[in-house]
């Protein structure tokens, strides 16, 4: 029996579990956004190693090598640290962070460095810092997440010039504690939650719809997926 009430109820493309507003599901960590699952939450010890590994790499090196280092790595989306954590940081939407969005978010961490910058990790449900939300920034586990920053790599179309988004009053929109709900990608309830024990194939598809309702891959990519998904189950 089908119940009449039509509950709408957002639900983690992976564990099928709840979904509040965040980037991220409460249960296994999984960014909504990414249609493979791979790519999961940071944990909050693994980005305070990464902080300690930054300064005393920054100490160490007087500051050049490691600046040095981190743009190396910035192709990555990762600092000396994150890299040594085994932590990367992308944008909250799960694309690439550019250069100059990487660049902006150093700043705010050196400008914020403190106690108070980490302690909004603990307070956030996502587990992100002042310098994450001032700069749309989610910090993920390093392995699993390899194909934002090589996806990029790979397309090298002009990306539609990325509007530099440090514009004074986002910036303190996102800073204030109870910022005007900007509707993002996780808080796009999919039309059909997907229930616990789908078969494969079926929830591929659907996140494929849903990704390609909510404008997340092209009607290209998502025949292709589609088409890939379909060959492999
Ligand atoms: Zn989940």
């Amino acid at each position: 029996m089908v119940p009449s009430r039509v509950v709408i109820v957002t639900t983690c493309p992976v564990c099928a579990s709840p979904l509040g507003r965040s980037a991220f599901c409460g249960k296994c960590g999984a960014l909504i956004s990414d249609q493979d699952g791979t790519i999961v939450r940071a944990a909050r010890p693994a980005r305070l190693l990464a902080l300690l590994a930054d300064v005393a790499l920054i100490v160490g090196t007087l500051g050049i090598g490691w600046l040095i280092w981190s743009y190396g790595l910035a192709s990555k989306g990762q600092s000396p640290g994150d890299a040594l954590a085994k932590v990367r940081i992308i944008r909250r939407d799960g694309t690439a962070a550019s250069m100059t969005r990487l660049g902006v978010r150093l700043g705010v961490r050196i400008l914020l460095f403190g106690l108070l910058d980490y302690l909004c990790m603990f307070v956030n449900r996502d587990g992100r810092t002042l310098h994450d939300l001032a700069t749309r920034t989610i910090a993920v586990k390093a392995q699993g997440s390899e194909k934002v920053y090589e996806r990029r790599a790979v397309r090298r179309v002009p990306v539609q010039a990325a509007p530099v988004t440090v514009a004074p009053s986002q910036f303190e929109a996102e800073l204030r504690p109870t910022p005007a709900p900007v509707p993002e990608v996780s808080t796009v309830r999919p039309e059909r939650p997907i229930a616990p024990g789908s078969d494969p194939t079926e929830m591929t598809l659907r996140r494929l719809e849903f990704l390609r309702s909510q404008k997340l891959i092209t009607e290209q990519e998502y025949q292709e997926r589609r088409q890939t998904a379909l060959q492999t189950y």
